[in-house]
């Protein structure tokens, strides 16, 4: 099994709830979740004007190669109501792959680690609860170190 670093998002509708309904949702399709982070609250960054958000990271645990995670996540949020709405805005769940192990691809559908984990203040502070050591594959960069990196952006842990 290899550790795998989920973020999930959420800033329309009951926000929390939606969020476990997800985790629930992870676990039903059968990945193990070990470990999530605490809830952060989350300043909007590509789109400012929308709600702000409610952020996590959990760590789980698959035999799923990449593509078919890819592929139970995105049934999952279409199953919460998840619609292709406008880019980068207000959505009911966000889940996005961090890591994937020490893999590194960039294919049109899947890039890992995500192209924006670096640069990502609502992904970092989550991911720095439960693995600050962890190093990026490609970039070698600690997750506390990359997080020590980013300004701006006011996140607050709920
Ligand atoms: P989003 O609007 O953030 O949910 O983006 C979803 C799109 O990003 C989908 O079309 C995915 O194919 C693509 N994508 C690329 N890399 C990743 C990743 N690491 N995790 C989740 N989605 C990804």
């Amino acid at each position: 099994m290899t550790a795998v670093y989920l973020s999930l998002g959420s800033n329309l509708g009951p926000r929390e709830e939606m969020l476990r309904r997800a985790l629930a949702a992870l676990q039903d399709a059968g990945l193990a979740v070990p470990r999530v982070s605490s809830l952060y609250e989350t300043e909007p960054q590509d789109l400012p004007d929308q709600p702000w958000f409610l952020n996590l990271v959990a760590e789980i645990e698959t035999a799923l190669p990449p593509l078919q995670l890819l592929d139970c996540i995105q049934r999952i949020e279409h199953a919460l109501g998840r619609r292709r709405e406008v880019d980068k805005g207000p959505r009911m769940i966000d889940i996005d792959i961090l890591l994937y192990g020490s893999l590194a691809i960039d294919t049109p559908r899947l890039a890992i680690p995500h192209p924006r984990l670096a640069s990502r203040r609502f992904v970092l502070e989550p991911l720095a609860e439960l693995a600050p050591d962890l190093r990026h594959p490609v970039t070698g960069d600690t997750v506390a170190e990359m997080l020590k990196a980013v300004a701006g952006q006011t996140v607050r842990r709920v």
